[in-house]
């Protein structure tokens, strides 16, 4: 339902966690955030209200980067473990997603045959074993090898433990934009949790990507070529 994102110098989760609540209007079932950074990957999840949440983040959530969600479950119940984000096995990958995977059942026991646990009944996890199993160097290629076996509509944020210094976001069916800041930037899914910090956005296109570091982002297609992403100036009324 939707997704916030922060790579910069700021301490993330406050500022993850307050996106959120300019998402709640949306409304959803449950949230999670995940943090990366030298040490790795930290995630915590709750069903409910981001205010849940909060109460469960421990009291030192650092980290340089992070992603957060909030669920409108379509592919399993409403709970703790369904809540995004999903990690791979080895927990180095974490993802949000929006959207719907049509080929999650046939994806998922593929992965099962392979040995695969998944972790919940949710059609996004697939994407994070995807990814996490992918043997390409750069986190922009596995992440788009993994979009090219997926069917369905995805607004995605990925973290990976090994490529600390970037999220990498895609679009097909369901919003991604980018916050543009200075030394810090931000993704989501609803320019409403970003315009407290920024008016400069980049909207993705369907099949468009980005890799977003602190202090530089770039956009191409699914397939690779490069795209022009100049930020636009959005008015809001606060
Ligand atoms: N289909 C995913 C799920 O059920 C994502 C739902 C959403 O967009 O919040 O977990």
């Amino acid at each position: 339902c939707g997704i916030v994102g922060y790579i910069g110098k700021r301490d993330v989760a406050p500022l993850l966690l307050e996106g959120l609540q300019r998402l709640e209007y949306r409304g959803y079932d449950s949230a999670g955030i995940a943090v990366g950074g030298k040490s790795g990957l930290k995630t915590v999840k709750a069903k409910g209200r981001v205010r849940g949440l909060d109460d469960k983040l421990p009291k030192r959530f650092a980290g340089t980067s992070g992603i957060a969600h909030t669920r409108w479950a379509t592919h399993g119940a409403p709970n703790d473990e369904n809540a995004h984000p999903h990690l791979d096995a080895e927990g180095r990958v974490a993802i949000v997603h929006n959207g719907i995977i049509d080929n999650a059942s046939e994806l998922r026991a593929k992965l099962t045959a392979d040995g695969v646990e998944f972790a919940s009944e949710t059609d996004s996890e697939v994407l994070a074993h995807l990814i996490g199993r992918d043997p390409a160097d750069t986190l922009e290629e596995k992440v788009r090898h993994a979009l090219r076996l997926v069917e369905g509509t995805y607004g995605i944020a990925v973290l990976h433990a090994g490529f600390p210094d970037r999220i990498v976001v895609a679009r097909n069916g369901s919003p991604v934009v980018l916050g543009i800041g200075e030394k810090e930037m931000f993704v989501s899914s609803d320019v409403a949790a970003l315009v407290s910090h920024t008016r400069q956005v980049v909207t993705l296109d369907d099949g468009e990507m980005a890799t977003v570091k602190a202090d530089d982002y770039r956009t191409y297609t699914t397939e690779g070529s490069h795209t022009s992403a100049s930020p636009t100036t959005v008015e809001w009324e606060a």
